[in-house]
């Protein structure tokens, strides 16, 4: 019983930015888990593909960059097309542009919230169309601990991940209903590329990890349980949460 409450078999899953960091974790927890995989990347990096391979189940690579919002719009029915279905929409790929505000180049506001929010909306959507008419689906997307704080010198991003936070609720709030939950992760400070600026400045990294309850930052592997809990039917009932896994960082 506890099994089946977790298990993916035969689900199709999308998921942006697997090609490293959470979103990698994330493709092959939620493959290990049963789920066959397509990923929306923008290259055509196969290593996390080949990995997935290697667990028996399907993985197809979908040319997606998160920049070109017409290209965004249309690939989901080509995932639908290929793999049958579009049963878990991981909204996963991200960017960061740290400066501060006084300096903050438009193009980088424009680029941060451009692959950072509507992206995430358009992805959404279409998710949306698709699985309120099959009256099933599972949405999670990546907040960030900037979703609840302001942060340092991410301007765009705290305004994109604060969106996207009640992006989340507000799609809950029209889905639950019709059979698709709309939920998101909040991770605390993970180690991945996109946080090599903190981790090679030893006094913030210092900071940061003296205010992490657990007491040591977060790896993308620490994400696997969280994906498969709200992809799978174990989060039923669970609609407009967002689930911190952030080593008891809000809790502070
Ligand atoms: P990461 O290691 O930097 O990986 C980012 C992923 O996003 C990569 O797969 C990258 O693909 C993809 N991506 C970026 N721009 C793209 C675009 N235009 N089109 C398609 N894919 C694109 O980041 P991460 O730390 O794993 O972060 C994953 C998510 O968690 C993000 O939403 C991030 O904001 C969020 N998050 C992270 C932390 C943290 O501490 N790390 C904390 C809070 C929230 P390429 O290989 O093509 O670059």
């Amino acid at each position: 019983m506890m099994v089946s409450l977790f298990d993916l078999k035969d689900r199709v899953a999308v998921v942006t930015g697997g090609t490293r960091g959470i979103g990698k974790a994330i493709a092959i927890g939620l493959a290990e888990s049963g789920a066959n995989i397509a990923l929306l990347q923008r290259s055509d990096n196969a290593e996390t593909k080949r990995e997935i391979e290697k667990l028996g189940v399907t993985c197809e690579i979908f040319q997606c960059d998160l920049h070109d919002l017409d290209r965004v719009r249309n690939v989901l029915p080509e995932v639908l097309e290929k793999l049958g279905a579009v049963d878990i929409l991981v909204n996963n790929a991200g960017i960061q542009r740290r400066h501060p505000a006084v300096e903050f180049p438009e193009s980088d506001w424009d680029e941060v919230l451009k692959v950072n929010l509507k992206a995430v909306w358009i992805l959404c959507q279409e998710a949306g169309k698709i699985m309120t008419d099959q009256k099933k689906g599972k949405i999670i997307n990546i907040a960030s601990l900037v979703s609840y704080q302001g942060g340092i010198f991410v301007p765009a991003y705290t305004a994109a991940k604060g969106a996207v936070g009640q992006l989340t609720k507000a799609l809950a709030n029209e889905w639950s209903s019709l059979g698709v939950n709309v939920n998101a992760i909040v991770p605390g400070y993970i180690a991945t590329e996109m946080n090599t600026a903190l981790i090679d400045d030893p006094v913030r990294s210092r900071q940061i990890l003296e205010r992490i309850p657990a007491g040591r930052w977060g790896d993308p592997e620490d994400f696997k349980g969280a994906a498969i809990y709200l992809a799978s039917a174990a989060s039923d009932y669970v609609h407009g949460h967002l689930l911190a896994v952030d080593g008891g960082w809000l809790g502070r």
